[in-house]
């Protein structure tokens, strides 16, 4: 399995060439600013006791304070956490909010888990690490298998240790205790605002653009949920149990209900369309317009990226196109939009919530949309300008988009 630690480096060392970077700064951008690890011990139910990994990295705070998601995964690693916090100051960076980039994780499987040993975890996490938290200092928010409860629970937790309210210290909390209108379908929301663009710049009806969709959780069901919305056809998606395809298209909530009745996408059938099995490894070479991976790191690869029919990948997914599987995509002309510029959506409405919690304001739904659709198409369209400039691929034009403005606040 490929590093993402060592692709994030990679990916940074590849932007350097094209800024004039001096080596003090850029081995600063190579390391994060502080990694913290502990052994999360918790009572479980049956009144045994047990013990999971920790980790918060913080990358760099040039920009603002840490900002990044904590992540409850059995395949959590310090090299995973490292590399998505790097990713999360580039994107907080390129979408131009004062943030700097973190990254939190639980080496746990939440499924393992009851409820109230699962909130006894997270408030774990929180008493591990509250003396490197807050709102002016590093902001968690959700990731894979967290979500507004958790984020509740260690708010909770956080404001009993520190003694005062400070809701702005975690944001991608439910709206009725102070998340904001939006936040949920945000990260989906923001990839579509780009897919959009691109295509109405190209001046293509989106009824003739097909998608196969990889990963049907909050990220992959948003995006394609909001893509369906915009006429574009959803041709398959997968989860971590199976995938569904149908050539005239599917219908994500009614996938979703699927999904929620029997745990998985996978024996879904419509009485109306011809749907068909296939592996969540099949999806991926699909001949499909758009492929969109929203699952994880290292999806596509050396091993199946010749396979790859796409003409677009939208990175919903963290880092799930490896470097050397993007060369090989590169020089068969398929077009990767970037992870930090696909997925920033959902930092952008967590920093609209920062700032309506910090200023006791709360803003209609239709606010944050359009205010997010203006931070995406604008970012998309400096890459463009970039790129142009540059003649330089997509993810090159977003990484020295970021890269630049952290160096800038680094130097002052
Ligand atoms: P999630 O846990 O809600 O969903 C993950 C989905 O991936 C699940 O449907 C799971 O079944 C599926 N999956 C797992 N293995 C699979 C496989 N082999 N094939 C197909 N599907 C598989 O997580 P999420 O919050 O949607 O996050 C997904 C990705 O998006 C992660 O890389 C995350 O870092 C990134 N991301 C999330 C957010 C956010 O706001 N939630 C923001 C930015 C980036």
């Amino acid at each position: 399995m490929s590093d993402p630690f060592a692709n994030a480096i990679l990916q940074l060392e590849k932007t350097s060439k094209y800024l004039s970077l001096d080596n003090v700064i850029a081995e600063r951008l190579k390391t994060p600013d502080r990694v913290l690890v502990a052994d999360l011990k918790i009572v479980l139910d049956n009144g045994g006791t047990k013990s999971y990994k920790a980790f918060r990295s913080q990358h760099n705070n040039s920009r603002g304070p840490y900002k990044g998601g904590i992540r409850f995964h059995e395949n959590v690693t310090e090299e995973e956490v490292k590399a998505l916090s790097m990713w999360m100051t580039w994107k907080c960076a390129l979408i131009d909010v004062p943030f700097g980039g973190a990254k939190g994780g639980v080496v746990v499987n939440p499924k393992s888990l009851s409820e109230a040993e699962l909130e006894r975890l997270s408030r774990e996490y929180v008493r591990a690490f509250a003396g490197s938290l807050g709102s002016e200092v590093d902001i968690p928010a959700p990731d894979m298998n967290t979500d507004g409860k958790i984020m509740m629970w260690m708010l909770n937790e956080y404001e009993k240790i520190i003694g005062k309210n400070d809701p702005a210290a975690f944001t991608g909390k439910p709206v009725e205790n102070g998340g904001s209108q939006v936040r949920i379908e945000a990260t989906g929301m923001g990839g579509v605002s780009v897919l959009n663009e691109i295509y109405d710049q190209i001046g293509v009806k989106h009824s003739e653009i097909s998608i196969a969709v990889q990963g049907f959780g909050n990220v992959g069901y948003w995006f394609a949920k909001l893509a369906y919305e915009n006429n574009f056809v959803i041709k398959a998606i997968s989860d971590s149990k199976g995938g569904v395809f149908c050539e005239t298209g599917l219908n994500p909530e009614s996938l979703m209900k699927h999904k929620e009745e029997t745990g998985s996408v996978a024996g879904y059938d419509d009485v109306k369309s011809i749907i068909t099995s296939i592996s969540p490894e099949e999806l991926l070479a699909l001949n499909v317009d758009v492929l969109v991976p929203a699952a994880f790191e290292n999806t596509i690869t050396v091993d199946n990226a010749h396979d790859v029919k796409a003409k677009y990948i939208f990175e919903m997914a963290n880092g799930p196109v490896t470097p050397e599987a993007e060369d090989i995509l590169l020089s068969n002309g398929v077009v990767c939009i970037p992870d930090i510029l696909a997925n920033s959506g959902g930092v952008t409405v967590s920093y609209f919530e920062w700032l309506q919690n910090n200023n006791n304001e709360i803003w209609e739904a239709e606010v944050v949309r359009e205010k997010l659709n203006i931070k995406m198409t604008q970012a998309y369209s400096d890459i463009v300008g970039i790129q142009e400039e540059h003649n330089v691929d997509m993810r090159i034009a977003a990484y020295m988009l970021g890269v630049q403005r952290v160096v800038e606040a680094i130097r002052g």
